[in-house]
Formats: C-alpha cells, structure tokens, sequence
C-alpha cells in the first residue's frame, strides 16, 4: 500500500488526520487522465474556462473561513492571513479570467508575404510540485493560468498539507471542471522525480528548496520537458544613509514577518551603511520584539508557530552558529518552553559572511543585520549570495533608489521604500539559485504555452 500522509498542528503538537496516499500506480494512472481529459478541455473557449475559474474565485470566497482554519492546523498559519491568502488566490482567479485571452491573442507578424502571426497552444498536463508556507497562494498562483490557458494540472503538494491539497481540488470540481482537469496526487517528494518520466506529464513548475529544485529539474532535463522553478531567497534590504530609518525598521519587520519569516520572499538581510547601524539596529529590535506569539486561531495574532519542530530547530540552529561565529544576539533567540513549534523574532547584528545568518537562508522570524561601509558596499554584500529573488532599497533619495533596484541588484523583484510583495499582475520569479522562469502576469501564462509560428501565404 501507500504511505499515509499524517498531519500535525504545529502550535500544540498533537496530531492532526491521517490520509491515504497514492500509490505509484494511483499516482501514474492519476497522470494519465488527466492527460486525457487535456484534448478536450483546450478546445474550450476562454469564455467557458472563464466561467469555472470565476466560480472557483467564488467558492474560495465562500469558503475562506473553512480554509483558514485548515491552513491553520496544518501548518499553523495565523487566520488572518490565512484569510488574506484566499482572498489574493480568488483575486488571481479573477485576473486571469479577466486577461487570458488578450494575454494569449494572436500576435501578427509583419513577413515579406502572405499572413504569418504567432499563437500560443496549451501543452498538456502540468505537474506543479508545491510547498506548504502558502498551502493555498502557491497553488492558484500556478494553476489558474495553466488552466486559463487550457493545460490540465496534476497538484504534488507538501506532505504535511494534504488537507489543503484535496480542499483545492475540491474547489476545482465544484466549480464544474470537467473531470481530471485539476488533480491531486498524493506522494511523496521523493517519489515525484520517477512521475516526470510519464509521457502523461507534458511540463513541470515547483516552488520549494534548492534541493527539490534540482531534483526536478534534473528528472525534468533527462526527459526534456519545460520547467519553472521558484526556489529560496535571501532578500537584502539596503538601507541608506539618507533613509527615514523609523520607516525603514518598519518596512524590514513587515517584510522579515511575512508568514511568519517562512517566506521565499522575505527580508532576510539587512545591509545597512555604518553612520545608521545603530539607529537601526534599535527601531528594528524594539519594531521586532513587539510582535507577539499566539494562538493561530486568534484573529489578532501576527506571529503563529513555525511549521514544525525541525523546522524550529533547524532556525534556532542557524542562529546558535550565527551567534557562536561572531553574531549579537539583539532580542529573541531563545526556545520557549511549550508543546509546538514555537520561535519569538530575532535580531542579530554584526552578521558576516561564514555565519549561517549570512550565508544561508534562514526560512523563520530572524533578522540579520549587516554592516556596510558605503552604497557600493551595500551593494555587493546584497548580492553577495547564492540566492536572486527579492531585494528592497531604503532611502529618500527616489532616483537613487530606483536606479539601484532597477539596475545593480540581482534579483527577479526590487523594491524602492516598501516591503516586497507578489501581484498576480507583476511577474515573480528570481535569478541564481532562486530559480528560473516567472509566474505571474503576462509572463507567467506564457511559460508553458507552445509559442507556435504560423505562416500562410
Ligand atoms: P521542500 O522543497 O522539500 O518542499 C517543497 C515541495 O517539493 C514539496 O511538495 C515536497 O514534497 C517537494 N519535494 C521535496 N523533495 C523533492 C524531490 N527530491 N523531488 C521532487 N519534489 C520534492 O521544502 P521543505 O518543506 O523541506 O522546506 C525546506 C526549505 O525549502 C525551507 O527552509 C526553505 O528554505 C525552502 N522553501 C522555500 C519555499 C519557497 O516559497 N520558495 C517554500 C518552502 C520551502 P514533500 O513535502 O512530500 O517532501
């Protein structure tokens, strides 16, 4: 038989449901209806996909308490944020009903004779591996377009999210997708890579680890299939010397607690010029430290637990090292004594390069502050890692701001003066070892689409 996927509800630690997995043979049998319902679906029109998507959107809203909750349990995100996730998937929807079919328009191309365009015809069914921090968000951001654009999806999702992962193909089916258009499988990570190898699977996108990352894509390279990879980040955040530096500790908190810290894009470094370190060391540790722990299901609570113990400790490791390797520890850092998977925010300072906090991603609430001595060494040390997803500048100087994020950082997303944030509207995807290709918008829908050249003379 399959392997069961069991839950647990990280803020008490007590176990959650037991589900059935899919066996290889479920699994591959799953692939291959949903390759078969594929010919049908794409000769829809965008009217009729429209349709479906919209209701989903609907269903998400209607159901956003249920799925809140649901999120909560099983990897302890706060409602109220739980609450905003659906609200953005059900916005998502609703963008790309919206603009699908002008996305996708025919694009005329001027030839010497006859009429030659450009088209963009689905490929098939995708296979979208995705990670538990947005159980929801992650899913929609991939599915509606791939579905818009008239590809079937097949959903791997997270083994602690299996709840979230059939609560999603649950809102599929009530929204009248035809059968096997959205389908989940449940299996494990480490059995998706043999899955690639399914004629039935035409195309892959993952959001997760560097190493899930590269096992996809090594599985999806020996059978030549297109994927698209959403991996870490270690955001850097520079702040200038001409920086309102109350704003700026306010915007670095924002960004370093989205979710809380177990973001892809999250701030995680903060490179600030030495006339304003300790300035902003102060306003960071006092904004850091006024957040809260609590209970999940409490609407008020920003910071719930992390999504395990290991994961936990796993943090609390990087910030040890950090620590024995030169780091200040400037408020939190310290394991409560309670049941679940709980860790208060963090600061160091003094952060430098062969410390964990440095030059590794640390996926929880723990800022690392970094000096530099000038704006150019503010931004080296920015891009000085393995990662390229998001990077923000702080500073009142606009114009410099924005040539800084437009032009030196290397990253997928730049902000001037704000946290960074997705938009279903804005592509969003990173460099380096944050991953190739982009999701999101115009871009996003286009990536796997079959980009056909037609002529007609
Ligand atoms: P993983 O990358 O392991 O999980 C993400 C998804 O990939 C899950 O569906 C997982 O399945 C699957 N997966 C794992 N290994 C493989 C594999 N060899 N082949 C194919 N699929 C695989 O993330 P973790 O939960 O372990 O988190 C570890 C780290 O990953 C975090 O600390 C963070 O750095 C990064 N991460 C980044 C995210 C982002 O948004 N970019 C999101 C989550 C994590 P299964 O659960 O069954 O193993």
């Amino acid at each position: 038989g399959a392997p069961k996927l069991k839950t647990e509800n990280p803020a008490t630690g007590k176990p959650g449901r037991t589900y059935d997995g899919h066996t290889r043979e479920q699994a591959l049998a799953i692939a291959g209806k949903a390759r078969e319902a594929f010919p049908d679906w794409r000769r829809t029109s965008f009217t009729e996909r429209g349709i479906i998507i919209g209701t989903a959107a609907r269903i998400l809203r209607e159901r956003k308490d249920e799925f809140a909750r649901l999120m909560a349990d099983e990897m302890g995100k706060p409602v109220t944020e739980g609450l905003a996730e659906i609200e953005k998937c059900a916005f998502n929807c609703d963008y790309f009903v919206e603009n699908a079919e002008r996305f996708l328009a025919n694009e005329p191309v001027k030839l010497d004779g006859g009429r030659a365009y450009v088209t963009f015809n689905p490929l098939g069914s995708l296979l979208a591996v995705m990670p538990w921090n947005f159980p929801f968000w992650q899913v929609f951001r991939a599915a509606a377009p791939a579905l818009m654009a008239g590809n079937t999806v097949l959903l791997k999702h997270a083994s602690n999210v299996p709840g979230c992962a059939l609560a999603i193909e649950d809102v599929f089916r009530e929204a009248g997708a035809p059968d096997n258009v959205f389908r989940t499988i449940l299996i494990a990570g480490r059995d998706t890579a043999e899955l690639i190898d399914s004629p039935d699977i035409a195309a892959v996108t993952l959001t997760g680890s560097v190493a899930a990352g590269k096992a996809v894509a090594e599985a999806a390279g020996r059978n030549l299939k297109k994927t698209v990879l959403e991996l870490g980040g270690s955001d850097a955040y520079l702040v200038l010397e001409d920086a309102d530096i109350d704003h700026a500790a306010t915007v670095a908190a924002t960004a370093r607690m989205v979710n809380g810290g177990q973001s892809c894009i999250a701030g995680k470094r903060f490179v600030v010029v030495a006339p304003v370190r300790e300035a902003f060391e102060t306003g960071l540790a006092a904004k850091m430290s006024a957040i809260r722990m609590g209970d999940p299901l409490d609407p008020a609570t920003k910071l719930g637990p992390m999504v395990s113990v290991k994961a936990r400790d796993e943090i609390h490791r990087q910030v040890r090292e950090s620590i024995g390797k030169g780091a200040r520890l400037l408020c939190g850092g310290e394991v409560p004594d309670r049941p679940g998977a709980w860790y208060p925010p963090t600061v160091l300072t003094d952060v430098k390069p062969g410390q964990p906090a440095y030059d590794e991603e640390v996926f929880g609430p723990v800022a690392a502050i970094i000096e530099a001595r000038d704006v150019q060494d503010a931004i080296r040390i920015a891009n000085d890692s393995e990662f390229g997803l998001g990077a923000g500048v702080l500073t009142r100087d606009i114009r410099r701001g924005e040539e800084i994020a437009a032009r030196d950082l290397e990253a997928g997303i730049a902000f001037v003066n704000e946290n960074v944030r997705s938009d279903p509207r804005m592509p969003f995807g990173g460099v380096k070892h944050s991953g190739y290709g982009r999701e999101c918008g115009v871009f996003g829908i286009r990536e796997f689409v079959n980009i056909k050249s037609v002529h007609v003379r």
